[in-house]
């Protein structure tokens, strides 16, 4: 079962990734004939679990590995398939299944689905190139497509996210979106641009969104985020003082919190000023690595 303590969801993968034999043809062939060879069953875009494990099927004698992408290989070292599907509905949906797969299998089984939803979906979303608008065909075991028309490569992205707390004299910021559930508060995050660093991504963030100016950011942890395919970058930066002027377009509300409240959040407590994310989010994470390791230690009285 998921360890709520321990790791955001879909974080802790087993696999070996296998790049020499993605990128070697006789040995990903030979790799797609091993009987050991299996494959999660999705369907659609959504787990099936059964028993608390992800439903793994052996590969049909007359499959043909250019509809599979190879996952890896696992630490019994056999080697892990996702079939590919044409059309892929939903994939920015993070669907009840989807989510609550981080608590019904392991966490190195909901990393193997989160990847496999990822490729997945990024293959049925990119059968055509675009560069030439040629069909595109899966290439290097499913880590690539390659356009029959102009011979282009595409490779599988990643969007980065920052999301992120702003810490000021022994209080961190958090807010809050117009569409979330009510009493709902968490890290402010957004995209990372083209041409920006995390840390530069970390402070626009908060000046667009709460109008706080951060310095000395410091990265704290990742999570995947398979919706469509984001990397959530979990940081904290140091506000230079706590006024706040809200993006009312993007938040609703923001307020600063010290220790004893974010503990009482965590632990949901009567009367805690806000709701937590859910701990398979990063951002619970977050809130829990920043009292346990930034928030200043209250001397006991
Ligand atoms: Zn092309």
């Amino acid at each position: 079962m998921h360890d709520e303590k321990r790791l955001p969801g879909y974080v802790g993968s087993r696999l070996d990734r296998v790049d020499e034999i993605r990128s070697n043809p006789a040995l990903l062939a030979r790799t797609f004939a091993d009987p050991a060879a299996s494959c999660v069953l999705l369907d659609g875009l959504d787990p099936v679990i059964a028993d608390g494990v992800l439903v793994m099927e052996s590969l049909p004698s007359d499959a043909v590995i250019e509809d599979y992408v190879l996952l890896g290989v696992g630490p019994d070292q056999r080697p892990i398939f996702a079939r590919l599907i044409d059309r892929a509905e939903g994939g920015f949906i993070a669907s009840s299944r989807s989510r609550n797969v981080v608590d019904e299998v392991s966490a190195d089984q909901a990393a193997l689905y989160a990847g496999a939803r990822s490729l997945v979906d990024w293959h049925a979303r990119h059968r055509f190139c675009a560069a030439c608008g040629a069909s595109t065909r899966p290439h290097k075991g499913g880590w690539a497509r390659k356009c029959e028309g102009c011979d282009a490569e595409h490779f599988p992205r990643v969007d980065p996210v920052v999301i992120m707390l702003a810490e000021h004299k022994g209080r961190i910021l958090v807010g809050r979106q117009h569409s979330w559930p009510a009493g709902r508060y968490s890290a402010l995050a957004g995209f990372v641009e083209p041409g920006e660093t995390v840390e530069e991504a970390v402070a626009r963030e908060l000046k667009e969104e709460a109008g706080i100016t951060v310095r000395d950011i410091r990265y704290v942890m990742s999570q995947p985020w398979p919706f469509p395919s984001a990397l959530m970058i979990a940081c904290i930066g140091q506000a230079e003082d706590d006024a706040l002027k809200l993006d009312e377009t993007e938040i609703q509300d923001a307020i600063w919190c010290d220790a004893e409240e974010i503990r009482a959040v965590l632990e949901e407590r009567p009367g805690a000023p806000f709701i937590a994310p859910p701990p398979m989010a990063v951002a619970w994470h977050l809130l829990d690595h920043w009292l346990a390791h930034v928030a200043p230690v209250k001397a006991s009285a």
